[in-house]
């Protein structure tokens, strides 16, 4: 039986799953990863923990993850210095799956979700698989929001979920907060989602949105451990809402759906969030001279928060990737057009990376 025959949703006819390549060369810089390895307290504390977790694997993971959403809630007290409590935080497999979930409770048939282009290329993804209809409205031409644009947008399309990345993916800058008041207020009936996954990385003085929490009642953040955790492989993301909102996700999460082996090596991450945080400082400054260097170059770069950096303008940018990976340095075709976007590696892999684009755009 070939695919065409089996009776798929029309809508996922045809269409390929999401994937950046995953390719073994020397120097990945493509999927916005923490070049650094979980250091080795991290590792051996992950591994006790999990020696203790596995003997009690017969039983199911507390399905509430309290635990870890206390640690979540007391890590985001300590770096935003905002107060939550347990009710307040939802944790699940990465904050793919917390957005997910957030479109299985607020989005649906009917439903409409409204992010603003370029963003995080699986927002629409998440719209289709809940059938929620996905609208974008655009960004401006240094790829901020225009006030106007944006209350015309909910009012033409009348959300019920707004979805803001915060550093943006692929563009790299913070929403300004004052935007995420008036679209909150603008929306009356929408949940306003600000995807702070890269937040940790913001520049000096860029406040998060959770200290928006109080002030705007229907406002959710999601966050991470996939990136200043160097964690994305152990898959734990999470969110910071009003216990009301954290209450409808729990509505349609699976049931157990959060390991208990997740859950405990996340525990010992966040145990570690002090140390881990020093390499982030680290990564901020390499950023940072990667956005010189690649002005220097007299590129057009769009300022960054986050681990990554948007870059061009190429007249063929895949010529341009190609001509990386062929010298073993893998980045990411990605973005508006003649752009792309390079994670920040450590100091011997940005030297590669710089080493390889001279070559190639000389
Ligand atoms: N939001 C944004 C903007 C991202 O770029 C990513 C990952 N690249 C995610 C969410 C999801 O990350 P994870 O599921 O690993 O937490």
């Amino acid at each position: 039986m070939s695919a065409a025959d089996l009776p798929l949703r029309e809508e996922l006819r045809g269409i390929q799953p999401y994937g950046a390549p995953q390719l073994d060369v020397a120097v990945r810089l493509n999927v916005n990863e923490n070049p650094y390895p979980p250091p080795a307290e991290v590792v051996s504390g992950a591994a006790t923990a999990v020696a203790d977790t596995v003997s009690g694997l017969n039983r199911y993971p507390d399905r509430d993850a309290r635990e870890l959403r206390g640690d979540l809630a007391g890590y985001l007290a300590q770096e935003s210095g905002v107060p939550l409590s347990t009710d307040q935080i939802w944790a699940a497999n990465g904050s793919n799956e917390v957005i997910l979930q957030l479109l299985q409770a607020f989005g649906g048939p009917g439903r409409t979700a409204l992010s603003f282009a370029p963003t995080y290329s699986m927002y629409p993804e998440y719209a289709r698989d809940t059938a929620t209809v996905w609208q974008t409205a655009p960004r401006t031409e240094d790829f901020g929001i225009d006030r106007d644009v944006a209350l015309s947008a909910v009012a033409d399309h009348h959300p019920s979920v707004i979805l803001l990345a915060s550093p943006n993916n692929p563009t790299g800058q913070a929403v300004d907060l004052a935007h995420v008041v008036e679209l909150h207020d603008a929306a009356s009936d929408a949940i306003v989602v600000v995807d702070e996954a890269y937040a940790e990385f913001r520049r000096e003085g860029t406040p998060s949105a959770l200290t928006l929490l109080e002030r705007c009642p229907r406002l959710v953040v999601t966050r991470t451990m996939s990136k200043a955790f160097a964690f994305a492989g152990a898959r734990v993301g999470y969110a910071a809402a009003s216990s009301a909102i954290v209450d409808a996700l729990q509505v349609v999460r699976l049931p157990y759906h959060l390991s208990a082996v997740t859950q405990a090596v996340a525990r010992v991450a966040l145990a570690h969030a002090e140390q881990l945080l020093g390499r982030v400082r680290d990564l901020r400054i390499e950023r940072d001279e990667l956005v010189s260097w690649l002005r220097d170059q007299g590129m057009t770069v769009a300022p960054s928060d986050a681990n990554f950096v948007l870059f061009g303008v190429f007249p063929d940018r895949h010529a341009v990737w190609q001509g990386l990976l062929d010298r073993g340095v893998l980045i990411r075709e990605t973005g508006p057009a003649g752009y792309l976007r390079a994670s920040v590696g450590t100091p011997t892999e940005m030297a590669a990376f710089r080493a390889a684009l001279t070559e190639v755009w000389r």
